[in-house]
């Protein structure tokens, strides 16, 4: 999503409307400051990756962001601003565990970890503890700066968890949790952006741990939206007007003349004094720009990486897993999904099964089809829950990969090397071209929570310049 705001040129006439969080989060305010604004947006909905699926019964399933949790302080207020309720994440009985084809059922634990050996316990509760106090002293405005920066930046974290993990338990376990946070194999990422990440997973008043972005109980999985995560972008979309929103106008070009800016997408040309770029820097450096941008810029967005990710659910007339003591939260060290959770509705009118299908699984299945994905899931399924998960009544299967304008999820990580070269780009405007999107917020980076503060922060940018 574009945003261009004190708009000189044209003026707009009525449009049928339907952009993302960012971008949607810094219109709300540069509106509320009174000033011009339009949104240009390349999809034909708003929301980018939220996405409710609409199922029949007037009921939606989210096929992207979904969870909310405590410290997310921007999510929570905007859904409350909103006249959104949240209800927590479904606990209740057994979680379920299928390793070395083993399959374990356990009661639900806040830690999120199973109940393994001693050693296994101790080893990872050591080593979370290490990873967080790294993390407490990592600033998420300036992660480049810390003292072991560079050691952390050129390091995967697949190299820091072969130096400190000894037990095969704790490999499995903690992979599970890094591929399930960011959507990467452990040897993408660079330790230091695991640990920027991990320190963003906080609001002004705490400290982010690793807990924080793992767990449901206290955690960022622990609460849903009713009616689905696009209730805040279409409620935004709502309040800013159709007149000022641009559907299906997906921006190719933005050019820099005489103090002016012109913003050329597929069917308008707008003149204008500030430009927002809300959205993942890879996408945002798919935009020419003339002026050309900084080089250092233009090589982060080369470098940042948007994690691979496809999020399968499976809808059943009832969550019939209730009444077997279980609550499908799942770990898994085998098939295309490896994380499972309880999707059915608040008032359970229907059962509902998710799944993530991430990093090398889901690449695994790039060149499959819908019928070989969806045996792929309903396998899956089968395996951690038994054979009364083999007959869903449909399978929603949204893979972000193949989105024009996502092309992967959660969050674009950054590997080795670019935080410490590139990482002061990400955020700081270059003339009249402001960045948001989730991936510029110092907190919660990844998640919606960040996604409308860097709204915010961006929105606050502009009205300074604006001055
Ligand atoms: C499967 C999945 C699960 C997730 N789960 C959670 C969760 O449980 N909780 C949570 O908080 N977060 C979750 N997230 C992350 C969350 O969705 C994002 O952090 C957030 O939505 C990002 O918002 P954004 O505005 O920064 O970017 P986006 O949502 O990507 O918005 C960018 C917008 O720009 C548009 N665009 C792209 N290119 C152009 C162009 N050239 N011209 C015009 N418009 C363009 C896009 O269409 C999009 O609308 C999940 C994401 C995914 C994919």
């Amino acid at each position: 999503m574009v945003i261009v705001v004190r708009v000189i040129y044209p003026r707009f006439s009525k449009s049928a409307f339907r952009g993302g969080l960012s971008g949607l989060s810094a219109a709300k305010d540069i509106a509320a400051a009174g000033k011009s604004f339009a949104i240009l947006e390349a999809r034909d909905r708003v929301g980018g990756r939220v996405l409710n699926v609409n199922l029949l019964d007037g009921q939606a399933e989210e096929a992207g962001a979904e969870f909310v949790g405590p410290t997310q302080d921007r999510v929570l207020a905007l859904a409350d601003s909103l006249g959104l309720t949240t209800y927590p994440t479904y606990r209740e009985g057994n979680c379920s565990m299928l390793r070395n084809g083993t399959l374990t059922t356990y009661p639900f634990q806040p830690s999120s970890i199973p109940p393994l050996s001693t050693e296994v316990l101790l080893e990872l509760l050591s080593f979370q503890s290490d990873l967080n106090s790294m993390a407490a002293g990592v600033s998420t405005e300036a992660p480049w700066d810390h003292p072991n920066a560079s050691i952390w930046d050129n390091m995967t974290v697949a190299t820091y968890l072969d130096s400190k993990i000894t037990l095969s338990d704790s490999r499995f376990l903690l992979e599970n949790d890094i591929t399930s946070v960011l959507s990467t194999e452990p040897n993408e990422p660079s330790l230091l952006y695991l640990l920027a990440y991990i320190a963003g997973g906080a609001n002004k008043k705490t400290t982010g741990t690793i807990g924080r972005l793992i767990n449901v109980a206290d955690g960022a999985q622990e609460s849903r939206i009713d009616g689905g995560t696009q209730l805040l972008p279409l409620k935004l979309a709502d309040g800013l007007g159709s007149k000022n929103i641009h559907l299906s106008n997906p921006v190719r070009k933005i050019t820099l003349e005489n103090d002016q800016y012109t913003v050329t997408s597929d069917k308008m040309q707008i003149s204008t004094q500030q430009v927002i770029v809300a959205m993942s820097p890879p996408m945002a450096g798919r935009i020419s720009y003339y002026p050309l941008l900084p080089a250092g810029r233009d090589q982060l967005t080369q470098r940042m990486a948007m994690g691979a990710i496809g999020k399968a659910i499976a809808i059943y007339p009832y969550p019939w897993w209730r009444k077997l003591g279980l609550n499908v939260q799942g770990l898994s060290d085998s098939g295309s999904i490896r994380v499972t959770y309880d999707n059915s509705p608040k008032e359970a009118s229907f059962g509902a099964i998710m799944g993530f299908i991430e990093a090398d699984e889901m690449r695994k299945l790039d060149d499959s089809g819908e019928k070989k994905v969806r045996a792929q899931v309903i396998q899956s399924l089968v395996g951690m829950f038994g054979d009364q998960a083999a007959n869903p009544t449909r399978v929603i299967n949204q893979r972000w990969d193949a989105e024009e304008f996502s092309r992967g999820g959660p969050v674009a990580f950054a590997p080795p090397g670019v935080l410490t070269e590139y990482g002061p780009h990400l955020k700081a405007p270059v003339g009249g071209i402001h960045f948001a999107g989730t991936e510029t917020s110092l907190e919660w980076a990844g998640h919606m929570d960040g996604a409308i503060s860097s709204g915010e922060r961006v929105a606050a940018e502009v009205l300074m310049a604006l001055k």
